[in-house]
């Protein structure tokens, strides 16, 4: 699948819940609305879904939400793509999750084939965790992220940068990543979706942190890449990685490999656009093949635009695309 841009498309992000039990400030309002059941793909579907887009040349998935992992059954989805791995056509399978889970589902999740995760922490201080997420409680995301390495899994830290809020946790992080041999990635806030507050007050650019960072850490650079947005240096005095998302403030569009897919089986071709493909449709129509599932995906692969325009809107303080993060999968 190469898009107009002459990009391969081999990357599929699949949100397959919008549910979450937590509402962390920037991805959620407090009372969200959820998606009635019958719009949301089966997980039968999903695997169906994905083996149309893995025979058109995906070869790595990552399941997303919503919180992946507290969807009904997500397993027997995970087993089914992870079956897929290798002679499937398929080369990796990964996941974003909040960690909550991960206690009960981490070996599960090893012994179907998964081998790396990422796992949402902002924070390492109980307080700041329970406001950004509005309730959560730190020891069941810290418990699972423990269990998760413990099963063997390659574990990598995702952490939202938000002024006032975590700004002074990062050299406590890049530690701590470091002596458990976890990645760290840091992100900046993307204006997506309607939120309560306002997004300029959390907005703090990367740039700032990594030169504090570098006070006091020797940031190595490299040319490391996941085949995502990512920036990687290494760490001198730990050894550990570090990574740095900046949509804002860096353009990472001209090598975008990817797109995504709601539990709706609406198609995105970029997160930071409104463009968007019905798949669902045609997935529940009895008259059409695998191929006219494909045919679908290729005329939405056809517009896939050559990049996003990301902007805090400081007048309105409008968000620059209005669905939510949890809604197309971060
Ligand atoms: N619930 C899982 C989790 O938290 O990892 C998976 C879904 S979550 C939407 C995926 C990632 O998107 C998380 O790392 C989260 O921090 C990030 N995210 C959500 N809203 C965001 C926003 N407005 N700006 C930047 N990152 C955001
Ligand atoms: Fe839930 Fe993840 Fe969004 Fe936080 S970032 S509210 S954990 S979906």
């Amino acid at each position: 699948m190469i898009d107009p841009f002459g990009r391969r498309i081999s990357y599929l992000r699949v949100s397959v819940t919008d549910r979450c039990d937590l509402r962390c400030v920037y991805c959620m309002a407090e009372d969200m609305t959820f998606l009635p059941k019958a719009e949301i793909l089966t997980l039968e579907e999903l695997d169906r879904l994905c083996g149309a887009f893995i025979g058109l040349g995906v070869d790595r998935i990552r399941l997303t939400g919503g919180e992946p992992l507290v969807r009904k059954n997500v397993l027997s989805l995970v087993r089914s793509l992870g079956a897929r791995i290798g002679a499937g056509g398929l080369h990796e399978l990964t996941l974003t999750t909040n960690g909550t889970q991960l206690v009960r589902m981490a070996g599960d999740l090893h012994a179907a084939g998964v081998r790396r995760i990422n796992v949402s922490l902002d924070t390492l201080d109980p307080a700041t965790f329970a406001a950004v997420t509005r309730w959560g409680k730190i020891e069941p995301t810290l418990d699972g992220i423990f269990a998760a390495k413990a099963a063997g899994l390659a574990v990598k830290i995702n952490a939202v940068a938000m002024k006032g809020v975590n700004e002074d946790e990062f050299d406590r992080m890049v530690a701590w990543c470091g002596e458990h041999g976890f990645d760290l990635c840091l992100i900046e806030t993307m204006p997506l979706g309607e939120i309560t507050g306002d997004r300029n007050d959390q907005y703090l650019p990367l740039s700032t942190v990594r030169s504090k960072l570098r006070e006091r850490w020797t940031l190595q650079e490299t040319d490391y890449t996941t085949g995502g947005p990512a920036r990687y240096f290494t760490v001198a005095e730990t050894g550990g990685r570090i990574g740095f998302i900046t949509p804002l403030t860096h353009n990472f569009c001209e090598s975008c490999n990817r797109v995504r897919v709601t539990c709706t089986g609406t198609l995105y071709m970029c997160l930071g656009q409104d463009d968007s493909a019905d798949l669902r449709g045609p997935l529940r129509n009895q008259d059409l093949d695998r191929e006219g599932l494909q045919q679908a995906i290729l005329e939405a692969i056809s517009r896939k635009p050559k990049g996003h325009d990301f902007v805090i809107d400081r007048v309105r303080n409008r968000p620059a695309v209005s669905r939510h993060m949890s809604v197309t999968g971060g």
